[in-house]
């Protein structure tokens, strides 16, 4: 296999330890091979020309990384407008929430050429491209047309809805065919492909050769899932250092006295917030014995708030906290402590293991990346408990976690209940078997497996 080219909106450097587990992975697999990775340098041109931005390069061992600005025209209407207002919401199955304004289908093509064409300056003829994630659907499309043939990899990160809520973005003909331009695309869960091949029986001509294998367009497309996994070793090591034991201990003597809940997410819509506070309240309210012991810590680190739809949930989170500490909360006791920052990566394993439980209950995730950290962070000999979504991706796999229905307030607050009461035997019987999968499945098992299914693809 020649040289590795990642193109993803966000380029991160993997010596970092702030950049997470897959930008570790990804670093590895183009430090072997001198790879080169390619996207948005992040950087915002208040009078830039749309579609055009300036290069930056820069060496990470070596890895090459190679940005591009963005002028202001080309962020508002292929990263907040097209990007997040429309392919973020449906693809979480948030229709309601899509604003399919008919101006941000420009913006986006715009910077998928822009992409390409300073990609395509750069590509040797035995690269291989792995791109990633909604942002980018179109780009393998655009370097086709400017005569790129290198073989092409596209996973994505968030899920895909069934074929009738993706049928009501206007443009959904055009972004399935662009998927076509790839030899191999990657979902994170076996719902995922099932949906699109759902979606290719019912709304194209395409023939379905197998079960991962479909044909259109004069071209044979592979399709698998991938679930993506965190690096439980890298997180394990993260977690015996200085920063995790101070917040481990910090937090243990703050609440020696009382049941820790814990939330950690970016504020999204499609976390289940407003729901997960709901069934909080409902288990104050159902078991009374949890008053002036429980305390929720939900953490909601700022995310897109220029997105409208990302204020009125902000409002509506705070509305409801102040709700449930005015009515629940004592003199020495606020049954929830809501903080809207992020917490740094290295102090997050400390705050996993000092909870008793974690709520993982997002009303639609691609994967969810907290529940498996939070297990990778737990000490083993007495385990906190997760309570999961099943409508997270990681759901297919984590079994043995606590599932719940986010949207069934009453179940969710009587699951709640169970980790909370649940012997040690039992957390510790759940705690192995959940770490054994995500060993066994972590983000370096993902890659390997996605770029050998690349490599592997025939004629490429
Ligand atoms: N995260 C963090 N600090 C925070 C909140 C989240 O470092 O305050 C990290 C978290 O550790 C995880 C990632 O952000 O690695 C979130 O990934 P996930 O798949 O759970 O959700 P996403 O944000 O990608 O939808």
């Amino acid at each position: 296999m020649g040289r590795l080219v990642v193109v993803s909106n966000r380029v991160a450097d993997p010596r970092k330890t702030a950049s997470g587990g897959l930008a570790v992975a990804l670093g590895q697999a183009l430090e072997a091979s001198g790879g080169l990775w390619f996207g948005w340098s992040g950087k915002v041109v208040e009078n830039g020309t749309p579609g055009e931005g300036d290069l930056h390069r820069q060496t990470a061992g070596n890895v090459q990384l190679v940005t591009v600005d963005l002028s202001r025209e080309d962020h508002d209407s292929y990263y907040l407008g097209y990007s997040n207002g429309v392919l973020w919401p449906v693809f979480h199955y948030r229709l309601d929430l899509a604003d399919f304004d008919a101006g941000f289908i420009g913006g986006y093509r715009r910077v998928n050429q822009m992409f390409a064409r300073k990609l395509a300056a750069l590509l040797r003829p035995d690269d291989v491209i792995w791109v990633h994630d909604y942002h980018l659907i179109p780009l393998a499309a655009e370097l086709r047309n400017m005569g790129c043939q290198q073989r092409m990899g596209f996973f994505l990160h968030i899920p895909l809805p069934p074929p009738l809520i993706l049928a009501a973005v206007p443009e959904h003909d055009w972004l399935m065919r662009s998927l076509f331009a790839y030899d191999l695309v990657g979902f994170q869960s076996d719902a995922d492909v099932a949906h699109f091949s759902r979606y290719v029986g019912t709304e194209t001509s395409a023939d379905i050769l197998g079960e991962h294998e479909f044909r259109a367009f004069g071209k044979t497309l592979q399709v698998q899932s991938f679930p993506i996994g965190i690096d439980v070793d890298e997180f394990i090591a993260l977690g015996q250092a200085r920063e995790a034991q101070d917040m481990y201990n910090q937090i243990r003597d703050e609440y020696s006295r009382r049941r820790l809940l814990l939330g950690v997410e970016r504020m999204d819509y499609s976390k289940g917030l407003p729901q997960r506070l709901k069934a909080f309240r409902q288990l104050l309210q159902n078991y009374p014995e949890n008053l002036g012991s429980a305390t929720l810590i939900q953490i909601a680190a700022p995310s897109r708030e220029s997105v409208d739809a990302y204020a009125a949930l902000r409002q509506e989170l705070e509305s409801l906290c102040g709700a449930i500490n005015g009515n629940f909360g004592e003199l020495d006791w606020m049954p929830v402590r809501y903080i809207h920052r992020s917490v740094a990566r290295k102090r997050l394993p400390g705050l996993y293991r000092a909870a008793s439980v974690a709520l993982v209950t997002p009303l639609r995730d691609g994967m969810n990346l907290v529940a498996k950290e939070f297990i990778a962070a737990q000490d083993p000999e007495d385990p906190g408990v997760l309570v999961l979504s099943r409508f997270a991706g990681a759901a297919e796999q984590m079994r043995d976690a606590l599932l719940v229905n986010p949207y069934d307030t009453t179940r969710t607050a009587e699951t709640i209940q169970r980790a909370l009461q649940m012997p040690l035997e039992e957390r510790q019987h759940r705690h192995q078997a959940l770490l054994q999968n995500i060993r066994e499945h972590d983000v370096h098992w993902w890659r390997h497996r996605f770029l050998s299914a690349l490599a592997a693809v025939p004629g490429g």
